[in-house]
């Protein structure tokens, strides 16, 4: 069922924010079912901040990380779903991997309001008025392209670009390897209900899932919901292989 915006209320505020160790913190719209929106991360570095996704947008993310940080921030989408990439645009410097540039600089009203809009995904509006069919959806092409084996230097941490195709074809994870600290927006994240997500590639999202398996890992930073440890991490990919063949 599509969804009745009259009946929703409206929102005082959209994102929560919560600390995590590591100068981590994760921004979340408490509006929308954690499913059908993505995590967004911030990290903190001394020379900038890395904003690791940036949720559907429908309130700018940018105005409210520039309250909480004084340095300057790279965002990166790492893939260019809706629910992942959307607030791409209220971001001065934007970084993707080249597959998904496309997608990010002229996204789909329709796919977001076809997405979101179904009864029991948004639970509040954010201003009076507001439907998602008449959403003016902003684009916005990558100020940098990222590529496997970049590095992405915030000053006193680096986190490296891997290429993990299988959820979309320019699917990117961060990781760092000083902490263990890995980052897999929409291809690493623990649906509670276990539900059928197929990948755009099975045999990529499965070799891709196999290489980040064999990473040190001490901590993954899900795309939706929380932070998992290392063992959840090998058994989402022991779930995961053959699950879509
Ligand atoms: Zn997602």
């Amino acid at each position: 069922m599509t969804v009745d915006y009259a009946s929703l209320p409206v929102a005082n505020s959209w994102y929560s924010v919560d600390s995590y160790p590591g100068d981590i913190t994760r921004l979340r719209e408490i509006h929308i079912d954690p499913y059908w929106a993505g995590s967004v991360w911030l990290v903190q570095g001394t020379e900038r901040d890395l904003v690791v996704d940036s949720g559907t947008g429908i309130v700018p993310l940018a105005p409210l990380i520039a309250e909480m940080t004084p340095r300057p921030v790279l965002a990166v989408a790492l893939c260019s779903n809706f629910d992942h990439s959307c607030g791409f645009y209220s971001f001065d410097e934007r970084a993707c991997h080249p597959l998904e540039a496309e997608a990010l600089t002229h996204p789909k009203l329709r796919d977001l309001s076809d997405y979101l809009g179904v009864e029991n995904r948004l639970l509040a509006v954010p201003r009076a008025g507001f439907r998602l069919e008449d959403y003016e959806l902003p684009g916005a092409a990558p100020t940098q392209l990222l590529e496997d084996g970049d590095i992405i230097d915030l000053g006193d941490r680096k986190f490296e670009v891997l290429h993990i195709p299988g959820r979309t074809p320019g699917s990117l994870a961060l990781w760092e390897a000083a902490t263990g600290y890995l980052f897999g927006g929409e291809t690493l994240f623990i649906d509670p209900d276990k539900r059928d997500f197929p990948p755009q590639d099975t045999a990529d999202y499965e070799a891709s899932l196999k290489r980040l398996g064999e990473l040190p890992v001490t901590t993954v930073f899900g795309g939706h919901y929380s932070s998992f440890s290392a063992d959840s991490l090998a058994q989402l990919i022991s779930n995961e292989i053959g699950r879509y063949e």
